[in-house]
């Protein structure tokens, strides 16, 4: 690109311009100075080129490289030289040459930074966000973000590429269904009523479905008012995807074809297409999880016939209660007592009431339950498990089929590490399909969406209790996490209205909240769905970076904080009386 502040990028300097006069823009790396000579590591976007600045060579240059500390943006004019052989810095682009300075022009001054760059990984976050610009010229930042850049340029290249539109939704709107809660937005204009800002925009791109353009994506900005963890932030950005007249297998297909193009953009890998699939109950029952590592097996087994006649008490109840064992079976690994006495304390920081454990001794079972379980165990055991030997150890979790698969899939993971059994290395996608479309609250007492309540059910679900019935949704997994998920969508007036009364929501509820949507499928609705993926989370994975924070330019603290800007702030009561609003005696700060 073409400035008139500068000849090159700092790093772009070759042989070509050898015993040329450039001009050179950038930060000070660093400064050294060597008595007759200084030398500065000059440091732009692209990377790093040194300077020296020699009296004999102009001495108004070297007497103001004196004055240069670290973080100053300077201009300079020189001559690119050879660096003598003893000299060359093969870690550098630039390694061989050297800019010989004769003019220097100081275009901005910096005081001592609040934190060294090379030590912003030492330092609280919190102040790294506080200067988040200054953090972000470290050239690991700079390194996520080319590649975050380059990355969305990339889908927006492709999916345009294929007759995607990209379009933009409204970011001030009504409630979305995904089920969060949501950041409102008080009018000015209509006192007493909010906005909602989007948690996606769902509902807007169905109705550009609606409205024909047939394939629609967004680099879209979600917004979500959640308790937040390590992973989440309270804005994000997915790629949103919909098409129309589209089953499950064209919409896997697309994001498959995409992922693939990134990951040949990204690491010049060929990934294999198709990714493999696994319904919903076979990863929940193999895995304990809807988003199952397969980088490694260690699956779960259902070993509640094993203990039909049991007197172990505890057991004996769990199968009264129709509840399940499961166990985790690790072959040919011998672990110290303590270390499965430790399990136990582990299992129950995941979530296990307890653990048990048990292993053989002389082909006998060696357990703290030992005396409860027959001479034959072994022999048993291999009907279920047919791998299972003298060196096998099992661990067992009982209870709720769900609770107790949770539990297993947790620790399934913890023990995927602990044995060394993830090849960090390697990209092990999967499709989790045919999720169930509802899922009960125990607490509310109802059914709800496990989706959206406008995704579609899959076929014969007419006849279906709601437990039963399957939903045309499907998730993208890489390596045990959740890349994003979509739908095949409602289309249909009454399946809608059906649906609403599966979710026991009445029709002037679904009217108030959804109206204009129940009527746009009155209107010539044509068959659609999507998909979203969430950006940030991708990057994340791509940079293995230890949290979405790190690849997003301005980042919220884990409280919701801005601690650049200072936000959320105060209002003033003037500006709270022009919305029609009070704030309630003690929340003022
Ligand atoms: N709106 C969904 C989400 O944000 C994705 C989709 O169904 O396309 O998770």
């Amino acid at each position: 690109m073409q400035r008139s502040g500068r000849t090159i990028e700092c790093a772009k300097v070759t042989n070509e311009l050898l015993g040329k006069e450039i001009t050179l823009v950038g930060w000070v790396n660093r400064r050294r100075d060597h008595g007759g000579l200084i030398f500065i590591d000059l440091r732009d976007r692209s990377g790093i080129m040194q300077l020296v600045f020699n009296p004999d060579f102009n001495q108004d240059a070297h007497k103001q490289a004196q004055a240069i500390r670290s973080e100053d943006v300077i201009q300079v004019v020189g001559t690119v030289v050879k660096r003598s052989v003893e000299t060359i810095n093969k870690d550098l682009k630039t390694g061989e040459f050297e800019l010989q300075v004769h003019k220097l022009n100081i275009l901005n001054k910096s005081k001592p930074l609040p934190f060294m760059l090379e030590d912003a990984d030492q330092v609280d976050e919190e102040l790294r966000l506080k200067y988040r610009y200054l953090d972000m010229r470290r050239p690991e930042m700079q390194e996520r973000f080319a590649l975050r850049n380059k990355i969305t340029f990339a889908m927006r290249e492709f999916l345009v590429k294929l007759g995607f539109y990209e379009m933009e939704t409204p970011i001030l709107t009504k409630n979305s269904p995904e089920g969060a809660r949501e950041f409102i937005v008080p009018s000015r204009v209509h006192q007493g009523s909010f906005y909602a800002l989007p948690q996606s925009p769902q509902l807007y791109k169905q109705l550009l479905m609606a409205s024909g353009f047939e394939a629609y994506f967004q680099i879209a900005r979600c917004f979500r008012d959640e308790d937040l963890r390590a992973d989440r932030q309270p804005e994000f950005t997915q790629l949103d995807i919909e098409m129309s007249f589209i089953n499950e297998d064209d919409i896997q297909r697309v994001t498959e074809q995409l992922i693939a193009h990134i990951w040949k953009i990204g690491f010049n890998i060929d990934l294999q297409l198709p990714f493999e699939r696994m319904t919903y109950d076979k990863a929940f029952s193999t895995y304990g999880s809807d988003k199952p590592d397969l980088r490694f097996n260690l699956p779960i087994h259902d070993i509640s016939s094993l203990f039909a006649q049991t007197e172990l008490k505890f057991l004996r109840a769990v199968l009264d209660n129709n509840e399940k064992i499961g166990a985790l079976a690790v072959h040919n690994h011998e672990f110290a007592r303590s270390e499965l006495d430790g399990m136990v304390g582990r299992a129950q920081e995941l979530g296990a009431k307890g653990l048990l454990w048990i292993r053989f001794k002389d082909g006998k079972p060696d357990s703290p339950v030992s005396k409860f379980l027959p001479d034959n165990f072994l022999e048993q055991l291999q009907k279920i498990i047919p791998e299972a030997g003298p060196k096998t150890t099992l661990f067992i979790v009982a209870g709720p089929y769900d609770e107790a698969w949770t539990t297993l899939g947790r620790l399934r993971l913890l023990l995927g590490e602990d044995l060394k059994l993830i090849n960090h290395n390697a990209y092990k996608f999967l499709w989790v399909t045919d999720f169930p479309l509802f899922e009960y609250d125990k607490e509310s007492k109802q059914w709800n969406a496990v989706h959206h309540p406008f995704t579609s059910p899959q076929a014969g679900w007419e006849n279906m209790n709601q437990k039963d019935i399957k939903a045309r949704a499907y998730d993208v997994v890489l390596n045990g996490i959740e890349l994003g998920g979509g739908s095949i969508r409602i289309h249909d007036h009454d399946m809608q209205d059906r649906v609403f009364d599966l979710l026991g929501l009445d029709k002037e509820t679904a009217n108030k909240k959804f109206g204009f949507l129940l009527e746009a499928q009155t209107l010539g609705f044509p068959p659609h769905g999507g998909i979203a993926l969430g950006l940030d989370r991708l990057i994340m994975l791509m940079t293995k970076s230890k949290s979405i924070r790190e690849v997003i330019a301005f980042p919220k603290t884990a409280r919701g904080y801005d601690p650049l800007m200072v936000c959320p702030t105060e209002v003033d009561d003037v500006q709270l009386r022009e919305y029609g609003l009070k704030l309630l005696p003690g929340k003022k700060k």
